[in-house]
C-alpha cells in the first residue's frame, strides 16, 4: 500500500554530516522524497510533535529502565527513581531542549508501506541493540544509561512515523495537511 511518513533527521545525523548517506539509503530502498525542510525547529512545534500523554511517558520510560537492567545498572542511582512515568517525562524534556538546539532535516517519504518499512531501516531505538544493517545501529552505538547520565536524549540520528495515525498527523505538523 501506497504510504507516506516522516522522517526527521536530528541535530546529531546534521552535524556528522550524514544527511546524504542517510537519504542514499531510502533513495536505494525506492522510496521517493516528497518534501524537505532544513529548520531549526521552534520549542513549541517539539512539544507538539512528541505525545505529552502517559502511555507515551510510560512506554519510553520502560525502554530506558530494560535497558538500565540489560547492562546490570540501577536506574534509580542515575535518575533518581524508577517510575517509568517520571523517567518518560524527564526524556521529553531532554528531547524537546535537544531537538532544538541545531538544524534538523524534516522530510515526507513515499513508498511501499512507508511507515513500517522506514522504521525497519531506522532499527532499535537504543542504537547499542540496534541491528548494524540498519540506519541507528550503523552510526551509532549510544544506550539508554549513558544518555540519560549525560542528561539528554539518546543520539540515534533519525525520527520516523510509527503508526499511520501519527505519520498524517506528523506530517501535517511538520509541512500542512496537504501533503499527508
Ligand atoms: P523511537 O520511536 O524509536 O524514536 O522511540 P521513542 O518514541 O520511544 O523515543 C523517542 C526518542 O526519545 C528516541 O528516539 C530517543 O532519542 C529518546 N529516548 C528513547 N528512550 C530513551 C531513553 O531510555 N533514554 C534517553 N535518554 N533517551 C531516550
Amino acid at each position: 500500500m501506497l504510504e507516506r511518513t516522516l522522517v526527521i533527521l536530528k541535530p546529531d545525523a546534521v552535524k556528522r554530516q550524514l544527511c546524504g548517506r542517510i537519504i542514499s539509503m531510502f533513495e536505494d530502498a525506492g522510496f521517493k522524497i516528497i518534501a524537505t525542510k532544513m529548520t531549526i525547529a521552534p520549542k513549541e512545534l517539539l512539544e507538539r510533535h512528541y505525545p505529552s500523554n502517559n502511555k507515551w511517558y510510560t512506554s519510553v520510560g520502560n525502554k530506558s529502565i530494560d535497558n538500565f537492567k540489560e547492562v546490570g545498572l540501577d536506574i534509580k542511582d542515575v535518575m533518581g527513581t524508577d517510575d517509568p512515568l517520571e523517567i518518560g517525562k524527564t526524556v521529553k524534556k531532554w528531547l524537546v531542549d535537544y531537538m532544538t538546539s541545531g538544524p534538523v532535516l524534516a522530510m515526507v517519504l513515499e513508498g511501499n508501506n512507508a511507515i513500517k518499512n522506514v522504521r525497519k531501516m531506522c532499527g532499535n531505538t537504543i542504537p547499542s541493540n540496534a541491528d548494524p544493517s540498519t540506519i541507528r545501529g550503523k552510526f551509532s552505538i549510544d544506550s539508554s544509561d549513558v544518555a540519560n547520565a549525560e542528561h539528554r536524549p539518546v543520539h540515534n540520528l533519525i525520527h520516523a512515523s510509527g503508526e499511520p495515525d501519527e505519520a498524517k498527523y506528523e506530517i501535517s505538523l511538520w509541512f500542512g495537511s496537504e501533503n499527508a
